[in-house]
């Protein structure tokens, strides 16, 4: 069990080590929230860009591979889509 008691000092609330530390745990949590909901919002944001590509996968540890994978399909389709109206003109 984790002896949650101030090594500091013996009356609970009073050290102002511990009172800092807390703060700061608490800063740092606050802080925690924010940058989770920013990834959140990240990779909604790439979750739908990689509806583009029907076949992606999602991979946690390569958001930037899986963009790259998405701009070079998009690149292709342009390409072959080109070629089709080129095709069309002559
Ligand atoms: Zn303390």
């Amino acid at each position: 069990m984790v002896d949650l008691r101030c090594p500091h000092d013996p009356f609970p609330g009073e050290c102002p080590d511990c009172a800092a530390k807390d703060a700061r745990i608490a800063e740092l949590e606050a802080e925690l929230a924010v940058l989770r909901a920013e990834s959140e919002k990240l990779w909604m944001a790439i979750g739908l860009a990689s509806t583009i590509k029907g076949d992606m996968l999602i991979r946690v540890d390569d958001p930037i591979g899986m963009m790259q994978e998405v701009v070079a399909y998009v690149y292709a389709k342009d390409e072959r889509m080109t070629d089709d109206e080129e095709r069309e003109v002559e």
